[in-house]
């Protein structure tokens, strides 16, 4: 009866907190920057047309209008565009640049294919249908200055990752377990930030939303992004009523979805990709933030299916300078393809110290060998900071709660149980051992993995 009192009070949740598709006419955002109009753009045979002189001009152009021959001509650091009405065929710098509709004239005003408009000049155009948001980039006039700054918090057996954004904005994803939710405040407090621009849940796993609520309910929050999935747990309820509370709306977090797009600064959600997952951790929201030449790549919990489908939606967006390893080290996440993707000089590992799930695997560890990693069990709240071009690191042993100093990895030594049959290793510990006559004992991990043993799934050795 509790159970079903919790579902029905989620549903309700959801529909309050969930922003709604939206249905009204495209909206344009050039450089950051929400554009508005006196004619509304509009969709004609599936394609998107935008006003051509209003968008022109807040790029900087100077646009004059032919009434006899109809024809628009737009001037911008030495590049001519000329568009006449009706025609197929406009030209930059007289070269022809083909479209599939022509522009029109609605009230007065001409509207012209978006992707022309948006790439006439050299800009990038990202189009979300879902959103009905148009994102135009020109790349040139909004270059931010300063620093990014990305603090792993150290939260145990749990992430929170803080990242203070080089144009002044900051923005949190996750907010480790319930118990963290006071001292992940406090840390962001100690920064001088009192506003969360961007809020993150990855997933509604308690050791990532867990504190979730008590940081909405302690900063001004801008806009709250989580996957468009539910969970059944009280953990997950708080965080609806905190947002529900606050007159917040959650914007579904999905691929494709752009965060901040202004020139050299960009955060992206590539994942998830799909809309139906067996395993929770797959809903996690991948983040990718660019700044000039270096990127971080967080990835929450996704597992192996996440990575498989980021790898066939978005493979040439994976490359990135740091990567918060998936799942606190375990072996379901970082499988090799994705790795190669990455590509990462360095990876953050967010664990707890003798945590139940023997997070990292080692076969993880193994996988990033020639990569610089950093453990939160280990080095304590780690911090990148770059301005674009070079990356420093501080590692900040005991910033939340105290940990016993340790300068070097621990390397187990202890003893392995073997099933000759199966071929498979265990702990000592493990409740699925083998018969006494199956068992092969070796003293060390790498011993067992040479001699073709492969880790138990349920006591993960
Ligand atoms: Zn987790
Ligand atoms: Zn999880």
């Amino acid at each position: 009866m509790k159970r079903r009192g919790l579902i029905l009070s989620l549903v309700f949740l959801i529909c309050m907190v969930f922003a709604a598709p939206v249905l009204a006419a495209p909206t344009v955002n050039l450089d950051g920057k929400q554009l508005t109009f006196d004619v509304q753009p509009t969709i004609e045979n599936g394609r998107t047309l935008v006003p051509l002189r209003a968008i022109f001009e807040a790029m900087g152009a100077n646009v004059d209008w032919n009434q006899s021959t109809q024809t628009a001509t737009a001037i911008k650091d030495g590049t001519t565009v000329k568009l006449t009405i009706g025609s197929l065929t406009p030209t930059i710098n007289g070269q022809v640049k083909p479209l599939d509709v022509p522009a029109k004239i609605v009230n007065g005003r001409t509207l012209a294919p978006l992707r022309f408009v948006g790439e006439a000049f050299g800009g990038t155009v990202i189009w979300d249908p879902a959103t009905q948001k148009i994102t135009i980039s020109t790349g040139a006039a909004t270059a931010v200055q300063g620093k990014l700054e990305v603090h792993f918090i150290d939260v145990g057996q749990a992430d929170s990752i803080l990242i203070e954004l080089p144009n002044g904005q900051s923005m949190l994803v996750d907010a480790g377990n319930n118990s963290d939710g006071q001292s992940v405040v406090s840390y962001i407090k100690s920064q001088g930030i009192n506003r969360i621009d961007y809020l993150i849940g990855t997933h509604p796993h308690e050791d990532h939303i867990g504190g979730l609520d008590t940081v909405i309910n302690s900063f001004s929050i801008g806009k709250i992004y989580m996957p468009k999935v539910s969970h059944t747990t009280k953990t997950y309820e708080d965080v609806l009523l905190a947002v529900q509370t606050k007159g917040l709306k959650i914007t579904p977090a999905r691929a494709g979805e752009s965060i901040i797009n202004t020139g050299n600064l960009k955060a992206e959600i590539l994942a998830p990709v799909g809309s139906s997952y067996d395993d929770l951790n797959d809903w996690s929201a991948v983040i990718k933030i660019q700044y000039g030449q270096k990127s971080f790549l967080l990835t929450g919990d996704a597992e192996e299916y996440s990575e498989a489908e980021m790898l066939r939606a978005s493979k040439n967006k994976l490359k990135s300078t740091v990567l918060k390893v998936g799942h606190h080290g375990s072996n379901s996440s970082t499988s090799p393809a994705f790795l190669q993707a990455v590509d990462p000089d360095y990876a953050v590992i967010s664990v707890g110290q003798g945590n139940d799930y023997g997070h990292p695997h080692k076969e993880t560890l193994q996988k990033l060998a020639g990569v610089e990693v950093y453990r939160t069990d280990l080095n304590g709240t780690i911090v990148f900071e770059t301005d674009g071009q070079t990356i420093t690191i501080q590692k900040q042993r005991n910033t939340i709660e105290p940990r016993a100093p340790d300068t070097t990895m621990p390397v187990t030594q202890g003893i392995y149980i073997g099933n000759k049959n199966s071929k498979i290793f265990h702990k000592e510990t493990c409740s699925t051992l083998p018969a006494a006559k199956n068992q092969v004992l070796f003293k060390t991990w790498d011993e067992a993995i040479t001699q073709g043993y492969r880790p138990c799934q349920r006591c993960n050795p």
